[in-house]
Order: C-alpha cells, then structure tokens, then sequence
C-alpha cells in the first residue's frame, strides 16, 4: 500500500513538473528525488550533473559511486535513505545555480522536508551545508562557518516547528578531485549509525 508520505511526495513531484521553473528548459529530466518515503536519513546534495540528468536520479555518476561505498560504512543502503538536491533540473554544463535559481527551487526542498521528517539530514558539501544551516535561507547563508571547520559535528537548527539534526560531510564527489579527503569522510559516514541508534541528541 502506497503511504501518505509516497503519495505526498508524488503529488510534490507532479507540481514542480508542471511549474515553469528556471534551468527546466536546457535540463533533460527532473532529478526530484530517490528512495525510502520514510528513510533514517535524508541526504542533500547541490543539483544533478550528465549522469542525473540522463537517468533523472540522483547520484548515479562517480560521486554515486562513492556516496554508495560510504552508505556501506554507515551500514546503510540507497533503498533506505532519500537522496536529493538543492536543484532539481541540472544546470548547464554543471555551473554554479544563480541565486534566482535557488530561490525558485528551494520551496520543493522545503516541501520535502516537511512531508519526509526526516530524524537526520546529511548535508553533502560546502553549499549544501551552508544552505541548510542557513535554514534555506541563501540571503542568510554569509555567517554559517564553512565544511572544513564543522564537518562530522553533529548541528541542531529550528525549522519552522521542527527541530533538523544536520551533519555536514564533505560532497562525495570531492574524493574524486580531493583523495586526501577520503579518511575524513569515511570516519564522518562512521558516526551516522551513533546518531540514528541516540536520537536523543
Ligand atoms: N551532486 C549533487 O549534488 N547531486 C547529484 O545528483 C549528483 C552530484
């Protein structure tokens, strides 16, 4: 039986494909969204590269790959996770999304939080981080510290009634430019399971 979060977030997905929305009409497919209607975890990436575009879902060219080998050390799946971005139709040629971009669609991102609830956002990179701790506020996003410095420290900020448990990791994409990186993010992926089995952070 479908749920009520299923159908929600179908019913989310059906209005921004019939909204007129920036980066729709050079994009290929909307990258919405994917995976468990009610997960342990909801992961936040920036928008869809070539691979997400073609396939319209999120995460499948080789930072997919890596984000799939650091869900194995978190002893999690992509069955059991949402995965998602800021930007859900991919910019051209993987330039940075405009302001006027994000505003546009950061009320999809909103609707996905609030109908998912999720018990824990993973942010994926330096943006995503700074957006959400912003509270998706991109005019608010200057004072928020960057990834080097709250990486895999575990932050609590007010959205709207709720309270988000965010941990900031670095972009599994960064491996691929970045090896050095990749010790932080696999001891980051570690400490996801600590969060979901004391969720009284
Ligand atoms: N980076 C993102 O933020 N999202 C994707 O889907 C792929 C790469």
């Amino acid at each position: 039986m479908i749920s009520t979060k299923e159908q929600a977030l179908v019913k989310l997905r059906q209005k921004m494909l019939r909204a007129k929305l920036p980066l729709k009409d050079t994009a290929l497919n909307i990258v919405f969204g994917a995976g468990s209607c009610d997960p342990k975890v909801l992961f936040i990436g920036e928008a869809p590269g070539a691979n997400e575009d073609k396939q319209g879902l999120p995460f499948v060219g080789a930072a997919g790959k890596n984000l799939e080998r650091l869900l194995a050390l978190s002893e999690l799946t992509r069955e059991s996770v949402y995965i998602t971005s800021i930007i859900k139709y991919r910019p051209p040629r993987n330039r940075q999304p405009t302001f006027t971009e994000i505003k546009a669609h950061t009320p999809y991102l909103t609707d996905q939080i609030r109908i998912i609830k999720p018990p824990l956002i993973v942010t994926l990179g330096n943006f995503a981080t700074r957006f959400i701790l912003s509270g998706l506020n991109i005019d608010a996003m200057a004072t928020i510290p960057g990834i080097t410095q709250i990486h895999g420290k575990l932050q609590l900020i007010p959205f709207e009634k709720m309270q988000l448990a965010v941990l900031p990791v670095y972009h599994p994409a960064a491996l691929i430019y970045n090896p050095s990186l990749k010790t932080s993010l696999e001891e980051d992926f570690r400490t996801i399971p600590l969060y979901l089995n004391n969720p009284s952070y």
